[in-house]
């Protein structure tokens, strides 16, 4: 079990790697690097191992503390890679969209179709679509803003029940301000089929394997791993002139950095843009909350974009227990906002602006050959897990 506060020892070896950050990538890289005969040394800011995948158990119930995240992969080596370390249960990620009382299927399908206009038969829920999108035609030729996009692809009344509100929430801002191309791709399905995603392989580490947590912990066996140690804080006790040519600290050859690119060159072409999100959460005496894992509000009052009932993506659902004789649940609120001081940053907002300042920060640490940038922070992306694993295990042929 890795948690809790470890100190760097003095006088340790120096190791061929020091890897920033035990979040996912951090930690495939230090399991493939150490497969390799390296030594490597880990360190989080954080009090605990994971990064933004760890989860925790409560009363037998898995606690996804960043917001749900659901394993879906159409990579079978990745696939394994993940399997070959801990169970995997299977599960159908298909969340439920909730405006303003009343109840409809993500990704777009029959069963929202059915909802929105009463219809039960493909073919005239997809005339339906097409005739909303062809009144939309005569008045936008090119979408040049992500409403236009939204309703030439699935006409006004799905955009205005499911996309408008929880979009301006998500991004704090008018879906008219917003690129078109952020929703290029909008999933609609004529059938009834409500899996949200369309890989071969979609579940979640069984609750037994210790659920992300015990990945991630597997994953960093044979490192070591310092927590609650910033590498930035302890990058200000060094000469300022090897900062960026002798990375290492004094603790390892080469470092693999996968914090934010623009607070390890100091903001020097100022900062990329991000939105965070504030997360509550509330331990409930009930034996249901909302009899599913995720509920998106998608109007645009409720403050909160979805809220997550942990147990129904603990073992199907099984996490149904009881504490102390009384029914329990656990809940996540998930508030979407503008990051500030203090906030952690999760999604990018990849804006003109943004991917310049990045494209230059990519300069500088060209210019830094004892330094890769990596993972999602590292490379100012947003990925998601099986990418995350992907990536890594290209990038290791080049250390
Ligand atoms: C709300 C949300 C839901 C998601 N849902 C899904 C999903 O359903 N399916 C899916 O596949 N993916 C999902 N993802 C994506 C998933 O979280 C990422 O793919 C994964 O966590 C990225 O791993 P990482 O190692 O790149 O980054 P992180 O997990 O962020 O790890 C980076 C680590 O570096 C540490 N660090 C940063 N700076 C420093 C420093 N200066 N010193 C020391 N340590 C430092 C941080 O504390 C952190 O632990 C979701 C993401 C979010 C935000």
């Amino acid at each position: 079990m890795i948690a809790g506060k470890s100190t760097i020892k003095e006088g340790s070896e120096l190791k061929d790697f020091l890897i920033v950050g035990a979040g996912l990538y951090g930690a495939v890289m230090a399991r493939e690097l150490t497969r390799k005969g390296y030594s490597c040394i880990v360190i989080d800011k954080r009090k605990n191992a994971g990064g933004n995948i760890r989860t925790t158990v409560k009363n037998g119930i898995m606690l996804h503390e960043y917001g749900a995240h659901i394993f879906h992969t159409s990579d079978d080596e990745v696939w394994k890679y993940v399997t070959d370390l801990v169970a995997m249960i299977p599960f159908v990620h298909s969340p439920v969209a909730c405006y303003k009382g009343q109840f409809y299927s993500l990704p777009f399908n029959m069963h929202t179709f059915k909802a929105l206009f009463g219809c039960s038969d493909p073919g005239e829920a997809k005339r339906i679509i097409e005739a909303e999108a062809c009144a939309e035609r005569e008045k936008i030729s090119l979408p040049s803003n992500l409403e236009e996009q939204a309703l030439l692809t699935v006409g006004r009344t799905v955009y205005e029940t499911l996309i408008k509100g929880y979009t301006a929430k998500q991004w704090g801002c008018d879906p008219r301000l917003l690129p078109a191309d952020i929703i290029k791709r909008i999933p609609v399905r004529y059938t009834f089929d409500e899996d949200y995603f369309n890989d071969k392989y979609e579940g979640l580490p069984d609750v037994r394997s210790g659920g992300y947590t015990g990945l991630a912990e597997r994953l960093l066996e044979g490192s070591e791993v310092v927590l609650e140690t910033d590498y930035l804080k302890l990058r200000t006790g060094k000469d300022p002139a090897t900062w960026y040519t002798d990375p290492g600290l004094g603790l390892a050859k080469k470092v693999i950095y996968t914090g934010a690119i623009d607070e390890f060159f100091e903001f020097r072409y100022g900062a990329l843009s991000y939105r965070s999100l504030r997360f509550e959460t509330e331990e409930l005496e009930k034996d249901d909350f909302q009899g599913h894992a995720v509920v998106n509000y998608t109007d645009g009052e409720t403050p909160y974009t979805r809220i997550i009932e942990h147990k129904h993506l603990t073992l199907g659902g099984s996490g149904k227990k009881e504490a102390d004789g009384k029914p329990f649940t656990i809940i996540t609120r998930e508030y979407p906002k503008i990051f500030g001081e203090g906030d952690e940053r999760y999604y990018p907002v990849r804006d003109k602006l943004s991917m310049e300042r990045y494209n230059k920060y990519v300069g500088l640490a060209a210019q830094c050959p004892r330094i890769a940038f990596g993972g999602r922070l590292g490379s100012y992306r947003y990925l998601d897990m099986d990418k995350v694993i992907r990536e890594a295990l290209n990038d290791i042929k080049a250390c």
